[in-house]
């Protein structure tokens, strides 16, 4: 009999200024238990050969449903102190994808992405629209919109209306480094297959109905038969840049290395535009790829060998 197809998995709890001294003993150990809870969600579907759909939707449902992250519960605030939640979720194998954006009203955004790419004929429907399309699903939790306060949100979104208020000429639209806790995983299943999800609240204090990559298929996620990304950071630079699309593309045409790619994408082309963040990314050989160029990025991982792990910080994993 050949030998079982290598399985892998990443995930992240978003990129940002996350320094040490910023993070009390209980919030990093909590934080850390976190991101090892969601690894474990994914794997056991994999390892039981789920799918990489299956298994990137249960480690994103993990880390809404966890407060220590900007999604679910615990997403930011925006201008009015409400919340507007996006998520997107893309098959690999079929290229089928669904995103939602501006929900408001839906405990796991993930799931409801998900089923607009299973259950209707689009891949992107929003706010009250998405909402509507919820109504028509038997199943979709519903939740009030201050179901996913937190009072850490609620005081960052003072901190930031403060600083708006407070900032120089010219810097209250500088936004590099001032989010973190955007979600996402990408696997691998035992049948070759990749999926990838990301799911967000989006940035504190946004306006206007603001919309980042999360949602953007090419942006914040995308899968092909080679190569799933989820991204993390500020998010117009990612749509800018189509990241996800960019760093696959690279693989797919190019011919480059997995590593390669996202590292020329996330290390070279963001930061020369202006822009900040991280992205998480597997290839069909299991090869793992998690760069930053903030200080820090929440992540965990189990490669092919069955190594796992949790890190938050630049030096470490
Ligand atoms: N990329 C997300 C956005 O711009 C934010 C994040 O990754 O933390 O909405």
């Amino acid at each position: 009999m050949p030998a079982p197809r290598p399985t892998a998995l990443v995930l992240h709890g978003g990129a940002g200024v996350i320094e040490r001294a910023d993070l009390s003993a209980d919030t990093e150990r909590g934080i850390r238990e976190a991101l090892a809870q969601a690894r474990e969600a994914g794997d056991a579907v994999l390892r039981a050969g789920g799918s990489a759909l299956d298994a990137v939707q249960a480690t994103v449902v993990a880390l809404e449903e966890s407060p220590h992250f900007n999604a679910g519960k615990g997403a930011v605030f925006d201008a009015d102190g409400r919340h507007e939640l996006d998520a997107s979720i893309m098959d690999g194998a079929t290229l089928r994808a669904g995103a939602v954006a501006g929900v408001t009203d839906v405990r796991n955004p993930v799931v409801l992405a998900r089923r607009v790419m299973e259950d209707s004929p689009h891949v992107m429907l929003i706010g009250a629209g998405a909402s509507r399309f919820a109504d028509t699903q038997a199943d979709i939790e519903r939740v009030a919109n201050d179901w996913y306060d937190t009072p850490h949100r609620l005081q960052q979104l003072h901190e930031e209306q403060a600083r708006e208020r407070e900032a120089a000429e010219g810097e209250a639209n500088n936004l590099k480094g001032r989010y973190f806790g955007t979600v996402g995983a990408v696997a691998l299943d035992v049948h070759g297959n990749i999926a990838a999800a990301t799911s967000t609240g989006g940035m504190t204090n946004k306006r206007w109905g603001r919309v980042g990559d999360t949602p953007v298929i090419g942006g914040g996620t995308y899968a092909d038969a080679r190569c799933g990304v989820s991204a993390t950071g500020w998010g117009e630079f990612f749509l800018r840049l189509a990241v996800a699309h960019d760093i696959c593309a690279r693989v797919a045409y190019r011919g480059d290395s997995l590593k390669q790619a996202v590292d020329d994408v996330i290390l070279r082309a963001l930061p020369a535009l202006g822009g900040d963040g991280g992205a998480i990314a597997i290839d069909r050989e299991g090869n793992i790829a998690m760069p930053f160029n903030t200080s820090g990025m929440y992540r965990a991982w189990v490669k092919p060998d069955g190594s796992r792990g949790v890190a938050i910080f630049g030096d470490e994993g």
